[in-house]
């Protein structure tokens, strides 16, 4: 009897070596009710990386949460060097930008051991307004009303422009704006947060919220926040300002916290939602080796920075000594196994279901325009009670009623069923149909008069793409993208990759020049064979 292999296989895949990132033909196969991408290097060897710990979900993910592609109303870059050597966007992308960061600074108060910007005190460099509005125009340029900008840095509170900023951004017709912080100085600062307070239509505060204990603050944050966190929510609940938590979670680290942390969420007036960050194998560990770790001037100017120098604006926060997190274990690679160590989104969503009674499997559902990347539940919170919302919509208007954003609960043919919903279940007085546009987290939904924004709450899981579960297909799709200071706009994941700071240089002409002497060499063999054939 013939032998067979131990898996099916289900695709060929696209994606690269995660030691030397040159390009690789892979294979997703299903193992062990697991996905996993095989993959060998040459000069690297064999890599088994898991994708997902749930085969259903994930053949729903790729079989039945598809939808036609949108487009941005331009794209900035030709098709060169094949993907993803050519972001960006370039016209060979297959989704609009349904969030956009617009990095503003590269210092922070902070210097978190997991890091993707490797961001820290160290690094005095504040966007000037010229190259902050340059940035939120490109945003602007591409997608005339973006769904969703967020304020990003560093830490983009301590700008010395910040709200001057933040009135930029709101001159402009982006539809929802988010400050991407981690709440020190909302924590240390009433007068900071009266300002947000003025601000608070359409504007929401994306609030780092990894965990309650301090082992787990310490590892990813290199500091004990418990206090700065307690301080920056009672804060935010006081001025009832729009907060979303987010938390970045390490498998066996945070990940049993996960439905506390919606329990905390569900009792704070000013939360609309957590979102869910598996960590990446992306950061300031990641780097080693492949280029400074501080940017010099030279790579500063190049990035369109400029440098004040200057004492931290905000005072030490409890780190062991200083700043040092060499004391702490990291994310770093270097003992990461990707068979073990990765935390996928279906674990995420599984957890999600284990550990709170909020919701039902198919409440959890993937988000159309990336669903590799992105699922999402809803609740509306009501008279202390939580009812969740997403399961009771038919699957086939999420699928094929909403237009393909994040932000699909704009369809009117959504918006329909989520009032029908109210209006049938818990608002019968609204059944006139008079709809308030209330503004929520990411994405808004359209909701009865009688419902406030305050009583819509939204789970959502976000993993990006590393080196290991790298996946043109999967890259191609990603709706979440960063301004570079040139004007481009980059998957987040691919700007992590091959576009910050000095990687276009130290990382990815090399590999750019690896792919023209493929295209040379294809295209001298094509002439040969014309010349031999004549034809
Ligand atoms: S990730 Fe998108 S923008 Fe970047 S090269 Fe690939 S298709 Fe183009
Ligand atoms: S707070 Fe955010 S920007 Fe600052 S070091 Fe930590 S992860 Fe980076
Ligand atoms: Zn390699």
């Amino acid at each position: 009897m013939a032998k067979t292999r131990p898996y099916l296989f289900y695709d060929v895949t696209l994606t690269i070596c995660s030691t030397c990132y040159r390009k690789l033909e892979g294979k997703t196969v299903f193992q062990d009710d697991k996905v996993f991408l095989l993959k060998r290097c040459p000069d690297h060897g064999s890599e088994r990386v898991l994708i997902a710990d749930d085969i259903d979900y994930y053949r729903r993910c790729r079989e039945i949460f598809i939808k036609p592609p949108e487009m941005p109303l331009v794209y900035n870059t030709p098709v060169k060097w094949g993907c993803p050597y050519d972001c960006g966007l370039c016209t060979d992308h297959e989704q609009h930008s349904c969030l956009t960061l617009v990095e503003i600074c590269d210092y922070c108060n902070l210097r978190c051991p997991v890091c993707y910007a490797e961001s820290g005190p160290e690094r005095r460099q504040f966007r000037t307004l010229a190259q902050v509005e340059k940035m939120l125009d490109a945003v602007v340029r591409n997608e005339g009303h973006p769904d969703v900008v967020q304020l990003s840095g560093g830490e983009p509170t301590v700008h010395p422009n910040f709200f001057e900023i933040v009135e930029m951004a709101k001159a402009r017709p982006i539809k929802h704006l988010m400050v991407n912080t981690n709440g020190v100085r909302i924590a240390q600062e009433e007068d900071f947060v009266k300002r947000l307070a003025e601000v608070k239509e359409d504007f929401e505060v994306y609030l780092q919220f990894d965990s309650f204990e301090l082992e787990p603050l310490m590892q990813l944050r290199g500091a004990d926040l418990r206090r700065i966190r307690e301080q920056a929510i009672e804060r935010l609940n006081r001025y009832n300002i729009s907060t979303n938590l987010v938390v970045t979670l390490k498998k066996g680290l945070n990940d049993h916290e996960i439905g506390k942390t919606i329990d905390y969420a569900l009792q704070q007036p000013c939360v609309r939602g957590v979102t869910f960050q598996p960590i990446q194998d992306a950061g300031r560990i990641d780097r080693v080796g492949t280029g400074p770790l501080v940017g010099s001037a030279e790579q500063s100017e190049a990035a369109g920075t400029v440098q004040q120098w200057g004492a931290p604006l905000l005072p030490d926060l409890g780190r062991s000594g200083n700043s040092d997190t060499r004391n702490h274990p990291t994310n770093g690679d270097r003992d990461f196994n990707p068979v073990t160590d990765r935390l996928t989104l279906t674990e995420v969503r599984r957890k999600i279901l284990e550990q709170t009674n909020v919701f039902k499997p198919e409440d959890v559902i993937p988000v159309p325009c990336h669903p590799d990347s992105l699922a999402m539940a809803y609740a509306l919170k009501q008279n202390g009670k939580v009812i969740p919302l997403t399961s009771m919509i038919p699957p086939e208007v999420l699928i094929n009623g909403a237009a393909n954003t994040i932000l699909y609960e704009q369809e009117p043919v959504v918006r329909e069923g989520l009032f029908k919903l109210f209006a049938t279940n818990h608002s019968p007085r609204s059944q006139a149909g008079t709809l308030r546009e209330l503004l929520c987290c990411l994405p808004r939904v359209f909701v009865p008069d009688s419902i406030t924004y305050e009583n819509i709450f939204r789970v959502i899981v976000m993993q990006f793409i590393d080196a290991h579960s790298f996946d043109v297909r999967s890259v191609k799709k990603t709706c979440v993208h960063i301004v570079h200071p040139d004007g481009r706009l980059i998957p987040f994941d691919t700007y992590n990759l091959f576009y910050r700071d000095p990687l276009e240089q130290t990382r990815l002409v090399r590999l750019r020049r690896q792919a023209e002497a493929v295209l040379d060499a294809r295209l001298w063999s094509s002439r040969s064979s014309q010349a031999i054939t004549g034809v």
